[in-house]
């Protein structure tokens, strides 16, 4: 292994936060924690989200607080996604808006919570834990934005230069497999992707991946994955992309 490769690697990586599904079942005490499934986090004489394509009740899907070390932002607000398992936007750009959703929450509290709105009973609602782990960009992104790192990987192997970069990563204890997570970089399933923001046209940053979830019953498409996003300097607006393999 190269030492010049992970020591690139070493400058890169990222922390984030793995999300564990961790016990089974909703109780009101965890309304407003990152959590799966069951009652969406919801104050009082907030309506059940529809779609607007089939009419359908969007499902709550997971809810989360986004990484707190990013700058404009003193205090995460409670992210808090649903989506159209009838309709399965891929959050296309050219989609009719409203398939997926995201609300947030400047303060939620369990005293607040209003229970009963985006409960799917395809799903399994599931507390979680997490755990700080390291991640790396995608070999593409390598590919496009450090291309003195992809050289370094195409020495070591010229005919399989992602292989090699995936064994570095794991050297330097980075996790390389798509996993439900908060902030670090998105692990792609299909390759690089952005969304950017309607108002600015600016790229979105990413702010975590859903995966497909045994636990909970979830699964995007054939073990597929959603990465969502959010503008920097537009907190309302958010994006979304889902890919399967
Ligand atoms: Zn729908
Ligand atoms: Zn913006």
């Amino acid at each position: 292994m190269s030492e010049a490769l992970t020591n690139a690697l070493k400058k890169i990586k990222r922390e984030c936060l793995r999300v564990i599904p961790e016990k089974p079942g909703f109780a009101k005490l965890m309304a407003a924690e990152t959590r799966f499934a069951g009652p969406a986090y919801a104050e009082d004489e907030e309506l059940a989200p529809i779609c607007p394509v089939c009419g359908e009740k969007l499902s709550f899907v997971f809810q989360f607080y986004p990484a707190p070390d990013r700058k404009a932002l003193s205090s995460s607000p409670l992210l808090v996604f649903y989506y159209c398992f009838k309709c399965t936007p891929i959050g296309a750009e050219n989609e009719e808006p409203g398939m997926w959703l995201i609300k947030p929450y400047q303060t939620p509290s369990p005293d607040k919570f209003v229970d009963g709105i985006g409960v799917d009973k395809e799903f399994i609602a599931f507390s979680c834990r997490t755990e700080k782990v390291q991640v790396l960009p995608d070999y593409e992104t390598i590919e496009e934005k450090y291309p003195e790192i992809a050289e370094l990987c195409e020495e070591i192997d010229g005919d399989d230069p992602v292989s090699a970069y995936e064994d570095a990563g794991l050297e330097v204890g980075c996790e390389m497999e798509p996993f439900t997570s908060i902030g670090g970089y998105p692990i792609w399933i299909q390759g690089e992707s952005e969304r950017k923001c309607p108002v600015c046209k600016k790229p979105m940053e990413f702010i975590g991946q859903i995966d497909s979830q045994q636990e909970v019953q979830l699964m995007w498409g054939d073990a597929g994955c959603v990465y969502l996003f959010q503008c920097n300097e537009h907190h309302d607006r958010f994006g979304m992309e889902m890919q399967c393999f």
